[in-house]
C-alpha cells in the first residue's frame, strides 16, 4: 500500500496554529501590543474599527524592522526574543513563540509598514491569508504599523461565532487595560469608530490606574510595597468598602505580564477576610516581580496562566503584604486630619515581640487506662481531655446535630442507645414506617439535603438543586413571557457605565419577561419600579451586576442565547447557597420542586445535583 502520511503545506499549519492564538479581534490586539513593547515603543496607538471586526490597528514607535526581517517576521517559529531553549528561562519579553504573526496573517489581510530608525526608507507588505500581495519601499515613520482587517475571512465559521460588537469590544478593551497597566511609562491611546476612547499618557502607577478607571478610584486606593529576596510586590488594594460584585478589576503582573492566578487570588482574598461582605470581590492592581528563572510561563498557548517554582512562599508573602497594608493605612475613615500620622498604625512590626505560647500538659492522661472518671475531674476545665467513655449519650448526639425531630427522639432516646447492651433500639434508625412518616429529610452540614427513598437514600446538592427549580421557573416565565411583579415602593436608580448599559439595554426585553419594570434606561442609569415576584429589592443590583459579568465572561465557543444565560444567571444569584440552613419544610418542598422538574439529574450548568445510594450499596460497605 502507498504511504499516507503527508506533510501538511505552511498556510494550513498557520491556519491550525491561529486557531489557539487567534480566538477573537482582543487576541490580535493583545499579540500586536505586545509586540510594540517588546520593541522597546514608548508611545503606542491602537485603532479599532467595529469592535475589531473590520480593522485593528497598532502604530507604534518602537525600534522597527529591517526589510528581511520584515518579510521573516511572517514565518512561523520566527522570533528575535530567544535563540535557544536555555533562553526560556530567562525571558524578558513578551513574545517569544514567534508564531503571532504568520498566524494572524494566515486568517486577515494584513499590511505591515516598518522603518528602521538608521534607514531612510521603510518596507511595506501585504499578506492575504498567507499569501503576499505585494512588497515594496515605503516613505514611513520610524517605528511599526500593523494593520489587520478582515478577521477570519477564510473561516466564516469563526467569524460567526463573534459576539456581539459590545462584548468583543469589552474584550479589546480588558486586554488594553491589562497592557496599558504593565506599562506605565508607555503612552497609550486607543480609538474606536474615530474617537478617542483611552488617552492615557506616561505617568505613574497610581495615575495609571486612574486614568483608566475613573478619579473615583484614587481614594480606594490602599499602596502595598513588599520586598523580600524571592519576591517584590508593589502596587495597590482597594478598600474593603469599594469592593465590587464582579472580577473587573483584579489584576496580577508578574514581570509586568497580565496573569491569572486562582491560587495567588486566594492569598489576597484571605488578606481580606471579614472586611468584606459575603459574594464581593476586593480590587487589586498588584505587580509581582520575581527572578524569571522560577518562573515557567510557557504551560499554556493564550499565556495567561504561571507556574512559579514555590507558590507556597509566594502566597504567604502576598497575604501578609496585604494585610500588612490594610492595617497601616487604617481604613476605616477618619474625621481628623491632623491627626498624628503614626496613630494610624496599629501595630508595630520591629518593636513588637512575639511571645512563646504555653502549653499545659497533663501528664497523669493514660488514653488505655481503664477508669477514666478519676483523671477526668482532675482535669476538669482544661477542656482538652476526652470524656467519650464517660459519656456515650452526648457522643450520639452530636452525630446527629440538626437531624432530631420534635416527634419521638427525644434527649431521652439517645441516652438509651448502646452499643452492646441494648441492640434492639437500633430499630429507631432503619427505615421502618414509624419514622419514616416523622421525617424523610434532613441537611448536612448547610450542604446537602438527605432523602430517604424506597431502595435507600438519595443526597441532593440544596445549591445546585435549588438553580434547576428557579431556572425552569424562569425559562418558562421568559418564553410564556408572562409573570407576575411586585411593585416597589420606591423607585430604585442603579447607575452603570457605558458598556453595561449595552449589555444591558441588549437584555432589556428578557429582564420585562421576568418580572422587570423599568421607568428610565438611559445615560449611565436605570431607574425600576417593579421586580420579579421572587427578587427582593436588596439583590437587584447584585442580580444585575452578575449578569452583566456572565455576559463578559460568556465562553467565545459557546451557543449564546440571551434568554438562556438570563435564567442562568438569575438562578444562580437567587439560588439558596450552601451554608444557609433550611428548615424541614423547606427542604421537603425543595425535594419535591426538584423532582417536578423536566431534567432534575443536572443544574443549569450541567453539574449533577444529587446522588442516591441503595441499600444494596450500604449492605456492601457493611460486610
Ligand atoms: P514573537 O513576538 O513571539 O517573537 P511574533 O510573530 O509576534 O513572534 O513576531 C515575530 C517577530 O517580528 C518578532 O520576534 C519581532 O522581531 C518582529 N516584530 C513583530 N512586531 C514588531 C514590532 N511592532 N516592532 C518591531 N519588530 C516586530
Ligand atoms: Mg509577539
Amino acid at each position: 500500500m502507498a504511504d499516507i502520511i503527508q506533510l501538511l503545506p505552511d498556510h494550513v499549519a498557520n491556519q491550525i496554529a491561529a486557531g489557539e492564538v487567534v480566538q477573537r479581534p482582543a487576541s490580535v490586539v493583545k499579540e500586536l501590543l505586545e509586540n510594540s513593547i517588546d520593541a522597546g515603543a514608548n508611545s503606542i496607538k491602537l485603532i479599532i474599527k467595529d469592535s475589531g471586526k473590520t480593522l485593528i490597528q497598532v502604530i507604534d514607535n518602537g525600534k522597527g524592522m529591517s526589510v528581511t526581517d520584515a518579510r521573516l517576521s511572517f514565518e512561523r517559529h520566527a522570533t528575535s526574543k530567544i535563540r535557544s531553549a536555555e533562553d526560556l528561562f530567562s525571558l524578558n519579553t513578551k513574545g517569544f513563540r514567534g508564531e503571532a504573526l504568520a498566524s494572524i496573517a494566515a486568517i486577515a489581510h494584513v499590511e505591515l509598514k516598518t522603518k528602521q530608525d538608521q534607514d531612510e526608507l521603510g518596507t511595506i507588505i501585504e499578506i492575504e491569508g498567507s499569501e503576499i500581495k505585494n512588497q515594496e519601499v515605503t516613505v514611513t515613520p520610524t517605528g511599526t504599523s500593523l494593520c489587520v482587517k478582515h478577521l477570519f475571512f477564510n473561516i466564516p465559521a469563526r467569524r460567526n461565532f463573534l459576539k456581539s460588537n459590545n462584548v468583543e469590544l469589552r474584550h479589546i478593551v480588558d486586554e488594553f487595560h491589562r497592557v496599558a497597566l504593565a506599562h506605565p511609562d508607555i503612552e497609550f491611546l486607543m480609538y474606536h469608530n474615530g474617537s478617542e476612547s483611552f488617552n492615557l499618557p506616561k505617568s505613574n502607577y497610581r495615575q495609571r490606574v486612574v486614568n483608566i478607571f475613573g478619579n473615583k478610584t484614587n481614594e480606594k486606593l490602599v499602596p502595598v510595597e513588599e520586598e523580600t529576596e524571592v519576591l517584590k510586590i508593589s502596587g495597590f488594594v482597594g478598600k474593603p468598602e469599594f469592593a465590587k460584585r464582579t472580577r473587573t478589576e483584579q489584576f496580577f503582573f508578574v514581570n509586568n505580564r497580565f496573569i491569572k492566578s486562582p491560587y495567588l487570588n486566594h492569598a489576597i482574598n484571605s488578606a481580606f477576610e471579614g472586611l468584606m461582605k459575603d459574594g464581593s470581590h476586593p480590587s487589586y492592581f498588584l505587580n509581582l516581580t520575581v527572578d524569571p528563572k522560577s518562573i515557567d510561563i510557557n504551560i499554556h498557548p493564550t499565556k495567561t496562566e504561571i507556574k512559579f517554582d514555590d507558590e507556597h512562599t509566594l502566597y504567604a508573602i502576598l497575604r501578609s503584604a496585604v494585610k500588612h497594608s490594610l492595617g497601616q493605612f487604617n481604613i476605616a475613615p477618619v474625621l481628623d486630619f491632623d491627626r498624628d500620622r503614626n496613630l494610624d498604625t496599629p501595630y508595630n512590626y520591629e518593636n513588637k515581640r512575639a511571645s512563646t505560647p504555653t502549653v499545659e500538659v497533663d501528664r497523669t492522661f493514660n488514653p488505655f487506662q481503664e477508669d477514666r472518671t478519676v483523671t477526668q475531674s482532675k482535669s476538669s476545665g482544661s477542656g482538652s481531655s476526652s470524656n467519650y467513655r464517660k459519656e456515650p449519650a452526648k457522643q450520639w448526639e452530636s452525630l446527629y446535630v440538626g437531624l432530631e425531630s420534635k416527634g419521638t427522639k427525644t434527649d431521652n432516646d439517645f441516652s438509651e442507645v448502646q452499643f452492646e447492651s441494648q441492640p434492639e433500639n437500633a430499630s429507631l434508625f432503619n427505615g421502618d414506617k414509624h419514622v419514616e412518616n416523622k421525617q424523610t429529610t434532613y441537611q448536612l452540614h448547610n450542604k446537602y439535603i438527605i432523602s430517604t427513598i424506597k431502595s435507600g437514600m438519595m443526597i441532593l446538592d440544596q445549591h445546585r438543586s435549588h438553580q434547576r427549580v428557579l431556572y425552569e421557573g424562569l425559562l418558562k416565565h421568559l418564553t410564556v413571557k408572562e409573570s407576575v411583579s411586585q411593585q416597589l415602593l420606591f423607585p430604585l436608580r442603579l447607575e452603570f457605565t457605558a458598556s453595561e448599559m449595552d449589555i444591558l439595554q441588549n437584555l432589556k426585553e428578557d429582564l420585562e419577561h421576568t418580572g422587570f419594570v423599568f421607568l428610565s434606561f438611559s445615560e449611565g442609569n436605570i431607574e425600576i419600579t417593579g421586580v420579579p415576584i421572587n427578587v427582593p429589592e436588596s439583590e437587584v443590583s447584585i442580580i444585575l451586576e452578575q449578569l452583566i459579568s456572565d455576559v463578559e465572561q460568556e465562553v467565545p465557543d459557546s451557543h449564546f442565547s440571551a434568554t438562556d444565560l438570563l435564567a442562568k444567571s438569575m438562578a444562580k444569584s437567587l439560588a439558596i447557597k450552601t451554608g444557609q440552613s433550611l428548615s424541614r419544610l423547606e427542604q421537603e418542598h425543595l425535594v419535591n420542586s426538584l423532582f417536578a422538574c423536566k431534567e432534575p439529574t443536572v443544574s443549569p450548568t450541567n453539574k449533577v445535583t444529587f446522588i442516591t445510594m441503595s441499600v444494596d450499596d450500604f449492605d456492601k460497605k457493611f460486610i
